[in-house]
């Protein structure tokens, strides 16, 4: 089985006793790629995927800032972004967005800043991670009128309205450990609806981890639980599904590395 994890933060400090391991678990249990997204500490330091990216064959990087961080962000936070996604191994710019729920940032410097790179991306003609929070109506707006590309919905919540609404606008969906949780029919229904050739996997690691490992730190490893899943909603064999979503992770972001 072949799988892709779009997106973990394997930067965290919370690998930092253990990375190389952890790394090795993923590879054995069939992660072919992952994604490593650089939002990491905050714009003072865009590189941090791109770090892990130059070490490893198989691991992929994003720039950008996160909607949590967006007061940090300053008129110079921009231009190494820019530079940065002109990197052969840097795939997407992400995670970016809006988030309602914590409110870390005032929601006004939220949206600019997303907005921003929004532009960034455009101009770079590579994809976004999207990151929407209690803020799925604004979101898309901000999307409709500030961009035009391909994008992914990461760790998509939503229900089947939420995920039509997305794929109209042509992005991708991107489940992680939330699709095993019991009281995630919604988000089910919404993987159960989406077109095969717009799902992707991820673990959002350390966050977020699927059943059975709920509560736990979660490691790339433990995608195949998502995968296990997200295969049963679609009633097709979870090798299948490995390759259907290995394949749309290759098409939607691979391209990009010349
Ligand atoms: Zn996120
Ligand atoms: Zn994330």
């Amino acid at each position: 089985m072949k799988l892709v994890d779009s997106h973990c933060h394997l930067d965290d400090k919370q690998f930092a006793a253990d990375r190389e391991a952890v790394i090795e678990r993923a590879r054995a249990a069939g992660v072919e790629y992952m994604m490593a997204i650089g939002t990491g500490d905050g714009p003072q330091d865009p590189e941090t995927a791109i770090r892990l990216a130059d070490c490893y064959p198989f691991f992929y990087a994003t720039v950008g800032v996160h909607p949590h961080d967006a007061a940090k962000a300053t008129p110079e936070t921009f231009r190494p972004l820019r530079d940065l996604l002109s990197h052969p191994k840097v795939l997407a710019l992400g995670e970016i967005g809006l988030d309602y729920h914590y409110d870390f940032s005032p929601r006004d410097t939220q949206r600019s800043v997303f907005i921003r790179q929004l532009e960034l991306a455009r101009e770079a003609g590579k994809p976004v991670v999207i990151h929407t929070r209690e803020a799925w109506a604004d979101t898309m707006q901000m999307l409709r009128e500030h961009y035009t590309g391909a994008g992914i919905f990461h760790c998509f919540t939503g229900g089947p309205a939420e995920a039509q609404e997305a794929l109209d606008f042509g992005f991708h969906l991107s489940f992680g450990g939330v699709l095993t949780f019991p009281k995630a029919d919604p988000v089910r229904e919404a993987a159960r609806i989406a077109p095969l050739d717009r799902l992707l996997l991820e673990t959002d690691a350390p966050y977020l981890a699927p059943v059975p490992y709920r509560g736990k730190r979660n490691e790339p490893a433990f995608l195949v639980e998502t995968a296990r899943e997200l295969a049963q909603v679609r009633g097709i064999p979870v090798e299948e599904l490995a390759a259907v979503t290995t394949r749309n992770f290759e098409r939607l972001c691979l391209r990009y590395t010349g």
